[in-house]
């Protein structure tokens, strides 16, 4: 079987494509930027060998065009013979707890859903129907990032507002849930059995979260209702106190401006007024970049206090993400204020990236893990097209 994995967003649309026998091999991938501008296509094969490049001029390309596009350049110039389409789907809500293949009465079920997640939602689904519209035999089927949150009791997924508000759907969700399922996998393939006891997963990339588990099964996260609560992301704020919302509108501002603030001007650009990007930030000398790295270490931290308290103590701490895979000085900065946990980075281990980055008499095993939402969604999708 060959399939294709969709992750789309509201200006990018990014892919990659499985061979999926009886394991699951990486056949290419890729990314269309830019749209609504001037899209830019580029595609690499399995070992990371660009394998095709295309500009398109500005004006008239939208998701649907440009993916009736990708669909022919995959199967012509690649030769690909697809089975069927996993998509990423930002938001299941109560009733998608685990992935599903879509038809019109599922998709209209999620349309229900984009005003809880209304900068992603939308987006994903135009990527079904695009597909739809293009190969309408083809099978799709949709993956959530909210469904491995779904074991978490009520108490810690409830707000402390009035019950009707519950009731319309208001309450903390969690996000990067793929991400988090793909590490559980990871962690149970190994002989240590690692995703046994109390982990805390941190997924520290341009978005970032920590999710806390008990033997791989969520039991809290920092995201909530939207993917912009908890930690200092690369341009999104993070917990932040609703008063702070509500001086915002007070001063004038309406909620496309508040939310443009949130989302896009927050975070680690924000306060380093520099650049969202990790590495920016850490090879910068201005002051005001190390403040915001600072921030993003402190926030996480002190997260990990609140949801190690959750689990009732810490087994294992584990770091992914484009941040926490790469990143060995962020991960140090971490494990130092882990230390009142027990944890004890070796630095060695930690300056090489391996596996386990913390000394044999940690209290804490620091591990580094590297995430693939893509390849977990093939994996779902392979399921389910073998029924
Ligand atoms: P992701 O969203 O998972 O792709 O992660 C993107 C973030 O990872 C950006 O902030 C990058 O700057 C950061 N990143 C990637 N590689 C490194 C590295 N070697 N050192 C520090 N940050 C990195």
């Amino acid at each position: 079987m060959t399939i294709l994995c969709l992750n789309a967003g509201s200006s990018s649309l990014k892919f990659a494509m499985f061979a999926a026998d009886a394991e699951i091999t990486l056949h290419g991938h890729g990314k269309i930027e830019n749209i609504g501008d001037t899209p830019h296509l580029l595609a690499w094969d399995g070992s990371n060998r660009l394998t095709l490049e295309r500009r398109w001029e500005t004006g008239t390309q939208t998701h649907e065009t440009l993916l009736g596009a990708l669909l022919e350049m995959l199967e012509g110039e690649l030769g690909a013979d697809l089975s069927g389409v996993g998509h990423r789907v930002v938001h299941g809500g109560d009733r998608y707890t685990a992935p599903v293949t879509v038809d019109a009465a599922v998709l209209k079920d999620l349309d229900t859903l984009c005003p809880l997640a209304p900068l992603h939602q939308p987006h994903n689904l135009a990527g079904i129907r695009a597909v739809a519209l293009h190969r309408p035999g083809l099978p799709q089927i949709a993956c959530f990032d909210t469904a491995f949150h779904q074991t978490q009791s009520e108490t810690a997924r409830r707000f402390a507002l009035p019950r009707r508000f519950e009731a319309q759907g208001v309450r903390r969700y969690g996000f990067h849930g793929l991400s988090y399922e793909y590490i559980v996998r990871q962690l149970r393939s190994d002989e240590r059995q690692a995703a046994a006891g109390r982990v805390i997963a941190a997924h520290l990339g341009n978005g970032a979260s920590l999710c806390a588990m008990r033997d791989g099964r969520s039991m809290d996260t920092t995201m909530g209702f939207t993917a912009l609560d908890g930690l200092v992301m690369g341009t999104r704020c993070g917990t932040i106190d609703a008063g702070v919302l509500l001086y915002l509108m007070q001063q004038g501002m309406d909620d496309a401006a508040i939310e443009h603030l949130l989302y896009s001007q927050s975070g680690l650009l924000g306060v380093s007024g520099l650049s969202n990007d990790m590495r920016t930030l850490l090879a910068s000398d201005d002051p005001h970049a190390a403040e915001a790295v600072a921030l993003f270490v402190y926030r996480i931290v002190r997260e990990t206090g609140g949801l190690a308290a959750s689990l009732g103590g810490l087994d294992r701490f584990v770091f992914t993400g484009g941040i926490g895979e790469n990143a060995a000085e962020i991960r140090a900065r971490v494990a130092a204020g882990l230390g009142w946990l027990g944890a004890e980075i070796d630095p060695d281990a930690n300056a090489r990236g391996a596996q386990i980055i913390s000394t044999p008499a940690s209290r804490v095993q620091l591990c580094v893990v590297a995430t693939d939402e893509e390849r977990m969604i093939a994996m779902h999708t392979a399921d389910l097209l073998k029924g």
